[in-house]
Parts: C-alpha cells; sequence; structure tokens
C-alpha cells in the first residue's frame, strides 16, 4: 500500500473541457490522487446538440450528460454548488453554500454566459444553458408567438433554423437580428446568403444592421439572446490576471500565469493570449492535455503544449435532414452533413453517458442517422 499522501485535484466547473480528467478518476487513485467535481449544475449540456434539442430533434439524453452518474462510475466525489472565490494562497476556493474545499490542484472551467445586455423575465440568454433548457416546452406547445432570436452568429443562426423548420407543428413567428449587415458575418458569404434564403422561405424575419434596446422586450413574447458571450469566471471573486474578454490567462500548458498548480481551460481561459473563439472544439482538445498535465504536475513530469486544429470545421444543424458544412472559406449543405453530425454528436457523448459495452458502433450511429434525416 502505498503510503504518499493523497493529494486533491479540485475541477470547478463540469463542461466539456473537465470530463476526459473525471475519467481517471479511478485510475488516479493508485497514484494517490482524488479527483472532486463543484459544478453549478447537476448536467452538462452538450452545446452541439442544443439547438435541435430547442425544436425537439433531439432528447434530453441526446443532449446532456449526467454528471452525479459519470462521477459516481469512475469515483469522483461530486457537489452541485457554485465556486465564488478562490484564495491561491491558502489554495482553497469558497463556495456559495459556505464551504471551503482545499485544492493541490485546481482546474477552473466554467464556460461562459452570454452578456446581459437586456433583462427580464421574457430574456433567456444563450449561456448559461439552463434557462434557455426552460423554453423548450412552451415553445413545442406553441405558448410562445412572437419569438426574437438576438444576434445571428453561428448560435442564434442554427436556434433560427431548427425553431423554422417545417416538421415543428407550433412554429413561433421568429424574427432574427444582427447587429452586422449580414447574419453569420464571421463566416463566408455563401453561407449567409444561403441560410438567410432558407430562413426567409420559412417566414423568418431577418433584421440586419439591428440595434437591440429594451424596447424589444415589450414587442416579444420571448427573446433569446445569442449576442456573444463573455468569460463566467468573472463571476468568480479571483486575482489571477486575465487577457481578452476577461479570460483567465493561461500558459500554452494551460497552467495560469504565475501559476505552478491551477489550471484554466475552456471558454473561461485565454490560452496564452490567443483569445481563441469560444467553441468547444478547443475546450475539448484542451480536456486531453490536462488530462496528462494535472497528473504530470503531482507526479514531476514534463507537461505537454496545447496545440489547436489547424482548422476548425463547424456544422450547423437545419433539423435532422441537412446541415451546413463550413471549413475556413468552403461552405456546403446537404443530407450527408445531417448524418455526419448526427454521428459525431452521438459518438461524443456516448463517451460520457455509456459504459463501453453499451456504445453504438459508427455503422449503427450511421444507420440511426440515416434513419432520422429521411
Ligand atoms: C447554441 C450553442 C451552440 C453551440 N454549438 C457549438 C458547436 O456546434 N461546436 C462547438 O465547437 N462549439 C459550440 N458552441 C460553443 C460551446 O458551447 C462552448 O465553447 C463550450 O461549451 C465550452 O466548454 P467549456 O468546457 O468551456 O465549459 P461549459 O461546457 O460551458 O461548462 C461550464 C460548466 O461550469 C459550470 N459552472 C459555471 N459557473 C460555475 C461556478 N461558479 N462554480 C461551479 N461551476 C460553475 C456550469 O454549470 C457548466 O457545467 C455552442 C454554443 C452555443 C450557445
Amino acid at each position: 500500500m502505498d503510503s504518499k499522501p493523497v493529494k486533491t485535484v479540485v475541477i470547478v466547473g463540469g463542461g466539456h473541457a473537465s470530463l476526459p480528467v473525471i475519467k481517471m478518476g479511478k485510475r488516479w487513485k493508485k497514484h494517490q490522487i482524488e479527483i472532486r467535481l463543484i459544478s453549478a449544475h447537476p448536467f452538462l449540456i452538450y452545446s452541439g446538440s442544443l439547438p435541435q434539442y430547442m425544436a425537439g430533434f433531439y432528447n434530453w439524453n441526446q443532449t446532456a450528460v449526467n454528471l452525479e452518474m459519470l462521477c459516481k462510475r469512475y469515483s469522483v466525489s461530486f457537489a452541485v454548488d457554485r465556486v465564488i472565490s478562490v484564495n491561491r494562497e491558502q489554495k482553497n476556493v469558497e463556495t456559495l453554500s459556505g464551504e471551503k474545499i482545499h485544492y493541490d490542484v485546481l482546474l477552473l472551467n466554467v464556460g461562459a454566459s452570454t452578456q446581459p445586455i437586456l433583462d427580464g423575465d421574457n430574456i433567456s440568454p444563450v449561456k448559461p444553458m439552463p434557462k434557455l433548457l426552460e423554453l423548450r416546452k412552451n415553445l413545442l406547445n406553441g405558448e410562445i408567438n412572437r419569438l426574437l432570436i438576438a444576434g445571428g452568429g453561428a448560435a442564434g443562426a442554427e436556434i433560427a433554423l431548427n425553431l423554422s423548420h417545417p416538421a415543428l407543428n407550433n412554429r413561433p413567428k421568429i424574427t432574427l437580428a444582427d447587429k452586422n449587415n449580414r447574419i453569420l458575418s464571421a463566416f463566408p458569404e455563401k453561407l449567409s446568403a444561403d441560410v438567410n434564403a432558407i430562413l426567409k422561405d420559412r417566414g423568418v424575419a431577418v433584421l440586419t444592421g439591428y440595434k437591440i434596446s429594451d424596447d424589444d422586450s415589450k414587442n416579444y413574447d420571448q427573446i433569446i439572446l445569442a449576442t456573444g458571450n463573455r468569460a463566467e469566471s468573472v463571476s468568480i471573486d479571483h486575482d489571477f490576471e486575465v487577457g481578452e474578454s476577461s479570460r483567465i490567462l493561461t500558459k500554452k500548458n494551460l497552467l495560469v500565469k504565475e501559476e505552478a498548480y491551477v489550471f484554466a481551460a475552456g471558454d473561461t481561459a485565454d490560452v496564452n493570449g490567443k483569445n481563441y473563439k469560444q467553441i468547444g472544439v478547443h475546450a475539448v482538445k484542451q480536456g486531453v492535455v490536462l488530462r496528462h498535465n494535472i497528473k504530470a504536475v503531482l507526479l514531476k513530469k514534463s507537461l505537454r503544449n496545447y496545440k489547436p486544429y489547424r482548422a476548425n470545421p463547424l456544422i450547423i444543424s437545419n433539423g435532422p435532414d441537412s446541415a451546413f458544412y463550413i471549413m475556413n472559406r468552403l461552405s456546403l449543405k446537404g443530407r450527408a452533413f445531417a448524418i455526419l453530425k448526427y454521428m459525431l454528436d452521438m459518438r461524443w457523448l456516448d463517451k460520457y453517458t455509456r459504459i463501453p459495452e453499451n456504445r453504438r458502433s459508427l455503422y449503427q450511429l450511421f444507420k440511426e442517422g440515416l434513419n432520422r434525416s429521411e
């Protein structure tokens, strides 16, 4: 039996980047390393599934990871709580419920929250996601007539495409508004034109050069805010150096600057001052680096650097039967991409929601994707 003292890894936020580390819970016990997760919600919403979930094309199991079950499976202790401060001298975090939790290594992965440019009962920011989820029932029951989606970036446009899909019975009257002179302005013009044409054909009003104001909350039954996010770490009292958009500044190896035992990752971190886009692709890939580096720090081994993919292709769903595939200046549309997206989404979820024997094969996922796209 190893007589080394037990070291505690505290993960704050059960986000996309944290999941590969959680899966190490059992294996690391033999190195006398225990993992504790503190997360504000009992589940992780897989954002790639969210727009289709809102329209009823995906169910809950195709959208959420149950963090309690995941932690139990990998012998990680889990508490639903919110961290409100970090004390780097005493090496502890304080939670909203008043607990002080010691860490030997800390990972901050609390994601992002939508800039609160409007406030009110009928405003649902896309981040954090739980408030948006509450809308699903009302949308599917036809209880929302006039819906404004504020922000025509990838998130806003994908939600508009799904909620306006002809397969939906109770479609609200949707307006998609953006401050730029075209929706999806960060993407190829062809994509903007194609999405615009589909939405117009379905009766969605697309407003460009539009400035959201307080009047909008009176003119619409409901507003979904997809107008850009800030790091959620701004709601935590800490004195780490920050980079762009108040994201916690890290080195290439994801260690927070001037820190030997604190990591930050995902939307809340500004890695090496690069201010990478707040997309899950970075968070997911950083999770793999964290899995190595957290253990390496404790076992005094060498650390790896985070290297993003050369290009980050994006798939924007348009219901279960078609999707856009965007890579650099290329924008393609078709049923094949809807099938591909289904396969990628479910493969990722299976890793965290099913035991290895129950995970679906690629062939099975292809068949399921094909069937649902008919
Ligand atoms: C509609 C929509 C669609 C998207 N689609 C895509 C896509 O197709 N592809 C893509 O690459 N990206 C997509 N994104 C972006 C993607 O959602 C984010 O980049 C990704 O979620 C970031 O993961 P993360 O690990 O940083 O944190 P998240 O996965 O956001 O998780 C953060 C976690 O921290 C917890 N938390 C927050 N505050 C605290 C606190 N104080 N204490 C404890 N816990 C806390 C939260 O409960 C949450 O579980 C989409 C975003 C939206 C809004």
